[in-house]
């Protein structure tokens, strides 16, 4: 069996928003550099996310505002960068979903969130919206809450995968196999492609952004740490007689966003709401119909003036894959860990891809892997980028 030499500064493993991220950022660099993708790029939590870049909002209602979550509230600004042409990677094609957000409450709630949205930090990071200015769902007469702008975007996860990897796909690689380390050693393994080649691959440093299957990479290196958590999501989604786009948090009386939607379009160009929040975070032992039952009643509880009888639902399972924190918690930031050649890396939240790249990208720079002039790569077979779920007709059966 022949066996095909590739001899590369960096190896990374994983095609979601963190893999993807990090290779245009190091072959701006001049390295040279695979990424190697089992399945199809975006495949894993990437395309299931809602794609809000979160500017740390999130961690303020829940009351947490430390030195790390802080480090996400640059991140819409970053983004936006990027998108303009003026940012570290180029996200000129990316769709933009939303240019913000807003949170409403329920009428019975809004005394009670008053003081909180009076607050000095919120103040900074909230407007309150006039009726006018309002989504036109929250401008209907029966709707006593308020509303108020969250200067957060939203962007289409797809366009993010196929703008992140196009101008890169020369250096992305199909594969059917894990890796296959040599004996002794973190920095030569074999692989096979999707084409059933072998190749043997010599690397100064290897990247382990794969999400959940991180953990199946770190056992081929016989590694016990760093320890992985999943923690799963029971979203929601539906279509049809749905009024308008809406991207909206709806909050709760303890301050945590009850449920939060995103607006999407499915294979036809129809109008797909995108349910999470505490209704996902709840739902993780509920069957798909009890998860809708309680999905409907969620509904006609904080937009009771909507009809939702004549709307198809479906559910989605699916697990956030972390690194490992005390009790199960939420981490607060995008993780690395470095030993042996080898990063692990998990951004723990799709608007945190930039600042693991940067953290890695500082990381390689830093030690002694410089980069050779990249050179033509060899051929070998690409992966496809993976469809949005809701687009997928079979979810809705
Ligand atoms: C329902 C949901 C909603 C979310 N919403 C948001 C949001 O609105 N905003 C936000 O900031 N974050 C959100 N997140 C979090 C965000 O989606 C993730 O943090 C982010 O997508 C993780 O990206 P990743 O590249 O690390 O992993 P993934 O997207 O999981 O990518 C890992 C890739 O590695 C590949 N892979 C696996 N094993 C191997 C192997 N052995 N060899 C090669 N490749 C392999 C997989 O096929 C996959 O393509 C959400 C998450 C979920 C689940």
């Amino acid at each position: 069996m022949i066996t095909h030499p590739l001899k590369c500064d960096v190896v990374i493993f994983g095609g979601g928003v963190a893999g993807l991220w990090l290779l245009a950022e190091l072959r701006q660099q001049g390295y040279q550099v695979i990424l190697i993708e089992n399945d199809q790029l975006g495949a894993g939590q990437t395309r299931f996310a809602q794609g809000i870049i979160h500017g740390g909002t999130k961690y303020a209602l829940l009351g947490k505002i430390t030195a790390s979550s802080e480090a996400i509230s640059a991140m819409p600004a970053v983004w936006r960068d990027c998108i303009n042409g003026k940012g570290v990677v180029d996200l000129t094609k990316v769709k933009i979903l939303a240019d913000n957000q807003c949170m409403w409450s329920t009428a019975a709630l809004s005394s009670k969130l008053a003081g909180f949205f009076a607050s000095k930090l919120m103040r900074s990071r909230t407007d309150e919206l006039v009726n006018s200015q309002r989504p036109e769902i929250f401008q209907n007469k029966k709707f006593k809450g308020k509303v108020y702008k969250l200067d957060e975007p939203v962007l289409d996860t797809a366009s993010i995968v196929s703008a992140l990897a196009e101008p890169h796909i020369d250096a992305i690689m199909h594969s059917a196999s894990l890796p296959q380390w040599q004996s002794d050693s973190n920095t030569v393994f074999n692989i096979d492609d999707a084409n059933g080649q072998t190749w043997q691959i010599q690397t100064g440093l290897s990247v382990l952004a794969a999400g959940q299957g991180n953990a199946a990479i770190l056992d081929t290196l016989g590694m016990q740490q760093p320890q992985m958590q999943l923690r799963p999501l029971k979203m929601v989604m539906l279509r049809g007689a749905l009024p308008e786009k809406i991207y909206a948090h709806c909050l709760e009386a303890n301050v945590n966003p009850r449920v939060t939607i995103t607006s999407h379009e499915d294979a036809q160009g129809e109008i797909v709401w995108y349910m999470g929040g505490q209704l996902a975070e709840e739902g993780i032992n509920r069957s798909d119909s009890e998860q809708v039952d309680v999905a409907k009643k969620e509904l006609a509880a904080v937009l009771p003036w909507l009809d939702f009888s004549k709307v198809q639902w479906a559910c989605l399972d699916i697990n956030r894959a972390e690194p490992q924190m005390e009790k199960g918690k939420r981490p607060d930031t995008s993780f690395i860990a470095e030993q042996q050649n080898i990063i692990t890396a998990w951004p723990t939240k799709l608007a945190l891809a930039p600042k693991l790249a940067k953290d890695i990208t500082e990381k390689i720079i830093a030690s002694n892997i410089k980069p050779t002039a990249a050179g033509k790569l060899p051929a070998f077979p690409h992966p496809d980028c993976a469809v949005l779920p809701w687009q997928e007709e079979q979810r809705w059966k």
